[in-house]
């Protein structure tokens, strides 16, 4: 499995639809301060359902859409599609190519689909999960984050590992659950 191609339309700085072709192997982008490497990496992570504006370096929801230039109106929604290599059939469906999008209005509305049939989010959270593609399994390290972990304290090191290793959400749940 993996990823083929990644398609931005009215995301973030992206007006014009734009399509990155992916290969096998590792993807690098490259390009000046400002000209739209995180918003391709934060376009990935919406379209798999991310939830959070924060995590998006946003706001609220609708600051992922293209929100204007001097020369250019903004525009009423932002849409994302990914194509996934399923010829491994390590999706559970039988598609050899599947195409996950996501669409946001501005009007609140917000759309998803599975090669171009309407579904729901957690429809495709569930086609990620178990994937190494899912929620809490993809790992997005942002920039600044890895200065974050050598300046970290001893107490937060170790709460990255024991987010990275699953255990964290059980520490919470244990440490709530003695609090009742
Ligand atoms: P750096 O090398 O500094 O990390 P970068 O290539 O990662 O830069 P991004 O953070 O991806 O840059 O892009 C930032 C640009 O995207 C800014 O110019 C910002 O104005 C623009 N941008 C972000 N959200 C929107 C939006 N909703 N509408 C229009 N432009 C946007
Ligand atoms: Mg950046």
């Amino acid at each position: 499995m993996h990823l083929r191609t990644l398609t931005l339309r009215g995301f973030k700085s992206f007006a014009s639809a734009t399509t990155l072709h992916l290969e096998p192997g590792i993807t690098c982008v490259v390009g000046p301060n400002g000209s739209g490497k995180s918003n391709v990496v934060d376009a990935l992570a919406w379209v798999m359902g991310e939830q959070g504006a924060k995590s998006l370096r946003g706001g609220t929801m609708e600051d992922v859409i293209f929100a204007g230039t001097a020369g250019r109106p903004p525009l009423g929604r932002a849409e994302v599609a990914l194509t996934i290599d399923n010829t491994d059939g390590v999706l559970p469906i039988e598609y050899s190519e599947v195409t996950i999008s996501r669409t946001l209005f501005r009007s609140g509305g917000s759309e998803y689909a599975i090669n171009g049939t309407p579904c729901r989010l957690l429809d495709i959270q569930e086609l990620l999960s178990d994937t190494g593609m899912g929620r809490e399994m993809h790992v997005i390290v942002g920039q600044g984050q890895l200065d974050a972990v050598l300046r970290a304290t001893p107490e937060d090191r170790r709460g990255f590992i024991e987010e990275a290793a699953g255990i964290l959400k059980h520490r919470r749940r244990k440490e709530k659950a003695l609090r009742k």
